[in-house]
């Protein structure tokens, strides 16, 4: 898919129309940095630096820090870093903190004007005076007491606010719109409240601090933003935003539009609820493959072009997307179906001895990385006489439908030449697992042609002193909850966990291609992925017949212990 066709028609295009096209464009992707990035965020991200891109303009990344309670240290590196894995550099990182002396002195004007006043109300008189909250009694809405006091007395008691006369939620500053709109972002919202809490960039300079309400639209002026681009929810906000940069008449307009979120079914995004998964240690912690931050996703190895890719699919109207996780993997499969090398990894191995080859037997097959039309290299692969192939693929009894390897039945080995049958089988008496299989090389005599096998699996070699097999450890990825709607089950999420969600597998497998790769990656270079800086999780590839995989960033090669994830299956359903 085209990454730029959503900029080139439909709404966003539209969008663009809406100012003069000589007027460049500058946007803000404005994360507030209480917690981890999700997938619905990466629709935000390429959308307004896209946006920006593909009008030749510019997108700054804004920290909306107005609330010191719920923001930490980690979060702001963590979104760097991970707007930055997408493949975007913001033209410069912003705070909304950045303003707060700008945004004071404008809550100032805004009193002058008799624009705002310091109210004293609790919140029960607030829910009052909007017409209560019983639906049943509603009533007409009011003026409170505070809202004619004159500007002046106003004014001494915000500096007094400011200046530490009042605790919290004993006195808001709030602004004077009009009550008889029907739309409540009109109903004389919060502009500050009081915070007893130093600010992780201002310190205990302030304990008043502005609402999203007050900040967002001015900060939008001060950086010179063209289009606010947002999500529906914030509809109704856009008379209030407009309200207030009209009202105190900023120099600079932005305009505020409004796109349909992107949310994801079958598993659940809100922080709190992840932060149960994390704190119950049901998953291993923010960047959990089974999860759906941007971390998770990053660690699984899904490449960040597939999400742009996927982002684009969707396209951009102001309708929320719902998509199923099936329908995303299905749209990652196909990204990586033409952009990885492939390789043989065995999970869960058995021997089989080719007794007809001689002990020393060595032969090296050339073996293409690359999928048929693409080009990625050769690479050889070592064939011996004892070779490891996945359990699954033996039956003890053959039978018609069974097309893999059983006694009698010719079977082949990927890029082996000849088929191989097996002739028998040890099993261990106390587990009842096969652990060693007998086989024969049927090679056809001089001048018969080879009978083609039904099946062909894949396999590695026992030649250590070629470096195979590779082991590893795989883990194998299935969805965490059993449900479409885990948010809906009762009594909670909690009881929709499914049990299957992480199958590992200890003595995997891997061909030497592995190490080959792992020293090339990433194929090809990814948005954001530079060679002398990508992690283990830009070492993607294709197990032949097992799906697409990733190196797991606790990975340590110096002590042996590779880690792989499996990003997708190769087919939906595969593997459940
Ligand atoms: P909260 O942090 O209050 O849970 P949030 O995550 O929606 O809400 P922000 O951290 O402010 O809020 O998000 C930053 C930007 O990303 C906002 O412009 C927001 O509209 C956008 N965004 C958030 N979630 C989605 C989503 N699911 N789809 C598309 N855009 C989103
Ligand atoms: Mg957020
Ligand atoms: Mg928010």
């Amino acid at each position: 898919a085209d990454p730029d066709a959503m900029f080139k028609e439909g709404w966003l295009a539209a969008v663009r129309k809406e100012r003069p096209l000589d007027e460049p464009v500058v946007t803000r992707f404005p994360p507030e940095p209480n917690g981890y990035l999700h997938i619905g965020h990466s629709k935000a991200i390429a959308i307004n630096f896209g946006f920006a891109r593909f009008h030749g303009g510019k997108c700054n990344l804004r920290f909306d820090d107005t609330n010191p309670e719920a923001e930490e240290e980690v979060y702001f590196t963590a979104i760097k870093d991970i707007v930055r894995w997408l493949g975007f550099n913001p033209a410069s990182i912003m705070h909304s903190s950045d303003f707060f002396d700008d945004l004071y002195e404008l809550a100032e004007k805004l009193i002058t004007l008799d624009g705002a006043y310091v109210c004293h109300c609790t919140d029960d008189e607030l829910k009052d005076q909007r017409g209560g909250t019983d639906l049943k009694k509603k009533h007409e809405r009011y003026a409170c007491r505070h809202r004619d006091r004159p500007t002046e007395e106003s004014l001494a008691e915000f500096r007094a606010m400011r200046d530490g006369k009042y605790k919290p939620r004993e006195a808001f500053l709030r602004m004077k719109q009009d009550l008889s709109d029907g739309n409540p972002q009109m109903w004389d919202l919060v502009a500050y409240r009081i915070l007893e809490k130093p600010h992780h960039r201002t310190g205990d300079k302030w304990r008043i601090y502005p609402t999203y309400d007050f900040t967002h639209c001015l900060c939008d002026s001060f950086e010179g933003i063209t289009h606010s681009l947002c999500t529906t929810e914030f509809i109704l906000s856009r008379v209030s935003y407009e309200w207030l940069n009209n009202k105190v008449d900023v120099p600079h307009k932005p305009m505020q539009r409004e796109y349909g979120r992107l949310n994801i079914t079958g598993t659940v995004l809100s922080k709190r609820k992840i932060k149960k998964l994390v704190d119950d240690k049901i998953v291993g912690g923010w960047d959990d493959p089974r999860l759906y931050t941007l971390v998770a996703l990053r660690r699984r190895g899904i490449p960040p072009g597939a999400i742009l890719s996927f982002i684009s699919e969707l396209g951009v109207t102001t309708a929320t997307i719902n998509i199923q996780i099936v329908r995303f993997e299905q749209s990652i499969r196909k990204y990586l179906e033409m952009t990885v090398p492939r390789l043989m990894v065995v999970l869960d191995p058995i021997p089989v001895i080719i007794e007809d080859l001689p002990d020393d037997y060595h032969e090296e097959i050339e073996n293409a990385f690359g999928p048929k039309d693409v080009d990625m290299g050769i690479h050889k692969l070592p064939f011996t006489k004892k070779v490891f192939i996945e359990r699954d693929d033996f039956r003890e009894v053959d039978s018609k439908d069974f097309f893999r390897m059983a006694p009698g039945k010719p079977v082949g080995l990927l890029k082996v030449p000849y088929p191989v049958v097996a002739t028998s089988f040890k099993k261990d008496d106390a587990t009842g697992l096969v652990t060693e299989i007998y086989a024969k090389y049927d090679k056809p005599p001089e001048g018969e042609k080879i009978k083609k096998p039904k099946a062909y699996i894949h396999w590695v070699a026992d030649a250590s002193e070629h470096g195979s097999p590779v082991k590893c450890e795989v883990h194998v990825f299935n969805p965490l909850f059993k449900s479409e709607n885990p948010d809906a089950v009762e009594p909670s999420f909690m009881a929709d966990l499914r049990e299957d969600s992480l199958k590992v597998y200890p003595n995997a497998m891997a061909e030497v291609g592995l190490k080959e790769i792992m020293e090339r990656a990433p194929w090809p270079e990814e948005a954001g992925e530079k060679k002398d800086k990508c992690g283990y999780e830009s070492v993607r590839f294709q197990a032949m017949r097992m799906g697409y995989f990733c190196v797991d960033k606790d990975t340590d090669e110096a002590s042996g212990k590779i880690i792989l994830n499996r990003i997708v299956s190769l087919k939906e359903d595969a593997g459940k």
